[in-house]
């Protein structure tokens, strides 16, 4: 595992694409959490630095639709800063829906993101106003044509996510030959068969991945193309990095990247292009407060274990593996620091952040003091919440096996 010796103490902004301009300005977060002094853990986020990120992705990529991924931080603030700009959605279920429209959003904005959905999900977005629709299977397909009649379909290609932190797997997309007869079949059943999309793995260190799934998505239109059946779009997905303690590439180097990869497969026929950055967006601008339950000394005396407030289960799902490694503020920032493993305050033997990740705080640290985890706004307390992604927490029925009737 990377060696990330010191990763406290660090005050300045985050590396790579999550430069943010003049230290000496307030912190405003910092101001709100000294002031209002909220109990823990708790995220806060700074709506300026969302904006901020929308507006650069806008200039990088001026032609491309910014499709929001919801998930990433369904914050409602967070979702009405974004329709105020003029974004587009990328939404996962009805809840997802619903929040969106409620924050304003146009019902065009919205694409309908998730190839796994049911039936009556789609005929609900569809008698919303949604006609923008992800597919990757012949059974999806058959649902939007018979409930959402002529909108507008793009299909997901399995692409290869190595350079992420977090992949996919195998969970969604098709492989990109089963893709155009899919596309084709749409046409066929009276919908508009729009173009492909694939997500090259959230995290992606790797500006030069998009090309697997742009060299994908010209296969699919070529294949379309030769049957009549002409496609217009292709969704370049997220992955897009924040900056943990791993500096990830500026976004320059992604859009360079990318442009070279759409010169090189399509030329002067550019597509129109979608983009649907989660963690891009929102990652930078959030900073957890937690607060140090323990400190105790191990048995080998090698390292503390610092136990939070935070843990896998109340907003850092995504420590497991530790393929996110957060970089950490402390209020003993200045001390002598000292290795130490990090782990949250459950019961649960799996609820461990980081012993593998080389993390040091100051050695003075105890309980009572506070632990900030910054660029932690995105997959966080959407992770936490029982309505993470929109869907409904799981409901809780009792019977009583000694009340027979
Ligand atoms: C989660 C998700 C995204 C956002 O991914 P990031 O890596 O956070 O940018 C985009 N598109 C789809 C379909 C997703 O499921």
């Amino acid at each position: 595992m990377t060696d990330l010796s010191a990763t406290t103490g660090v005050t300045d902004r985050p590396s790579g694409t999550a430069q943010q301009a003049g230290s000496a300005a307030p912190d405003p977060i910092l101001q709100f959490l000294d002031r209002q002094r909220p109990e823990t853990p708790c995220l806060v986020m700074d709506l300026a630095q969302v904006r901020n990120r929308y507006r650069q992705l806008r200039t990088a990529l001026p032609d491309a639709r910014i499709c929001y991924a919801v998930k990433a931080n369904p914050t409602p603030e967070v979702v009405g800063e974004l329709v105020g700009l003029g974004a587009s959605f990328d939404v996962a279920s009805p809840g997802e829906i619903d929040l969106c429209l409620a924050k304003g959003a146009a019902p065009e904005s919205i694409s309908y993101g998730n190839t796994i959905k049911k039936r009556r999900d789609i005929a609900r977005a569809y008698e919303q106003g949604v006609r923008l629709f992800v597919t990757d299977s012949a059974a999806d397909l058959t649902n939007i044509a018979e409930v959402a009649p002529g909108s507008q379909v793009f299909c997901r290609v399995l692409v290869d996510n190595k350079g992420s932190r977090t992949p996919f797997g195998r969970k969604f997309g098709c492989p990109p030959e089963t893709a155009a007869p899919l596309l084709r079949r749409a046409r066929e059943l009276g919908l508009d068969a729009y173009g492909v999309s694939f997500h090259i793995g959230s995290q992606q260190l790797e500006p030069g991945a998009w090309e697997h799934g742009i060299g994908a998505a010209r296969r699919v239109f070529e294949d379309c193309a030769a049957h009549g059946v002409p496609l217009r779009m292709v969704n370049l997905g997220g992955g897009l990095p924040a900056g943990y303690t791993e500096s990830a590439p500026p976004l320059a180097d992604y859009v360079r990247r990318i442009e070279e990869s759409l010169d090189h497969n399509f030329g002067a026929r550019r597509p129109e292009l979608l983009i649907e950055p989660g963690r891009f967006i929102v990652g930078d601008a959030g900073v957890l407060r937690s607060e140090v339950v323990l400190v105790s000394d191990s048995c080998d005396g090698e390292r503390s274990w610092v136990y939070l407030d935070i843990g896998r289960y109340n907003g850092l799902a995504e420590t497991e593996g530790e393929a996110i490694t957060y970089r950490l503020r402390t209020s003993r920032d200045g001390d002598p620091l000292g290795p130490v493993v990090l782990a949250g305050p459950t019961c649960d033997g799996d609820d461990v952040l980081y012993q593998r990740t080389r993390y040091e705080l100051p050695r003075t640290l105890r309980g009572g003091d506070w632990v900030d985890l910054l660029s932690a706004g995105a997959y966080t307390a959407s992770y936490s919440s029982v309505g993470f992604n929109g869907f409904n927490p799981l409901p809780t029925y009792c019977v009583d096996g000694d009340q027979r009737s």
